[in-house]
């Protein structure tokens, strides 16, 4: 999601167009009525993750060596925590 710079309210894609092979340009407005703001931004291929197996010689970006996947976010679940011991029965 894109938000607005302005309100920080999403902001969404009108239209899109391709500009290089790594650039692709968006027109995006603000979703809050009262902003309003309308911009333009960017999606740029910046690194590699995975090398293409189709590779198109003029695309060269940097490759990344990561220890674990890039979505490797784990939180705690919100019903997952565990009440003291001192409730705890006595092992006999
Ligand atoms: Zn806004």
């Amino acid at each position: 999601m894109i938000v607005c710079p302005h309100c920080q309210h999403p902001a969404e894609i009108r239209t899109s167009e391709q500009q290089t092979r790594l650039v692709r340009e968006l027109l995006l407005l603000c979703s809050n009525d009262t902003c309003g703001f309308r911009f333009v931004g960017q999606i740029v291929a910046v690194r590699t993750i995975q090398p293409s197996l189709d590779p198109h010689p003029a695309i060269a970006l940097p490759l990344v060596i990561r220890s674990k996947p890039a979505n490797d976010d784990a939180p705690i679940p919100a019903n997952d925590e565990r009440a003291p011991a001192a409730d705890a029965e006595p092992m006999s």
